[in-house]
């Protein structure tokens, strides 16, 4: 089956954003202490795609020894990847663009992995400045390495914000996918 990764800071939002699309609280583990979510988990959606948990990476306070096991886990990951599609890096609304993504996006760039944006916990700010965030993430990406800005998503987990934008995008690629591998 057809894997979506999602991956970004660790306390950027991620296992909100997972429990908000699977609608299984229990899930995975969110919780104010981060660099919890460590190893890869692999969720099953509608029976026909499968989201896959990266560690969150950039986590200032674990050890050099325990950010080269989350490292090796991720480029692991994205060597062998066989059935990912593509990834979703998180990045925080309220954030300009932070080294550690740039880099990361570089790397799946690199790569050849295709990969959109999701920016998170949009409920903390009012929407014209959401539209000028995204407007200004997007303009240094493509003054940057980027001939053109990637696809992006904006979301609200505490508020249920561009939850069925990310479904319709992945069932629409799925549809693709499904169309090529049969
Ligand atoms: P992870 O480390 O990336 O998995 O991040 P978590 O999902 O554990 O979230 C980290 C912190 O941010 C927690 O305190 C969450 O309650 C908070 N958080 C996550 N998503 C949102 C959101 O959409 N809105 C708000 N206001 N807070 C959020």
């Amino acid at each position: 089956l057809p894997e979506y990764a999602f991956i970004g800071r660790s306390n950027v939002g991620k296992s909100s954003l997972i429990n908000m699309l699977t609608e299984r609280k229990s899930l995975a583990k969110t919780s104010g202490r981060p660099g919890k979510t460590q190893l890869i988990n692999h969720f099953k959606i509608n029976g026909n795609w499968f989201l896959v948990d990266l560690p969150g990476y950039g986590y200032a306070r674990v050890s050099k020894r325990d950010k080269k096991t989350f490292q090796k886990y991720i480029t692991d990951y994205f060597l062998k990847r066989e059935q990912l599609v593509s990834a979703f890096v998180l990045v925080d609304i309220r954030h300009s663009p932070q080294n550690i993504d740039m880099e990361f996006m570089e790397y799946l760039g690199g790569n050849m992995v295709p990969f959109s944006i999701v920016f998170t916990k949009a409920d903390k700010l009012k929407p014209a400045i959401i539209e000028k965030n995204v407007a200004n993430y997007l303009k240094e990406l493509t003054a940057g390495a980027w001939e053109e800005a990637p696809n992006h998503f904006v979301t609200s987990s505490s508020k249920n914000i561009g939850r069925d934008e990310l479904l319709i995008y992945i069932d629409e690629i799925n549809e693709q996918y499904f169309k090529e591998t049969k």
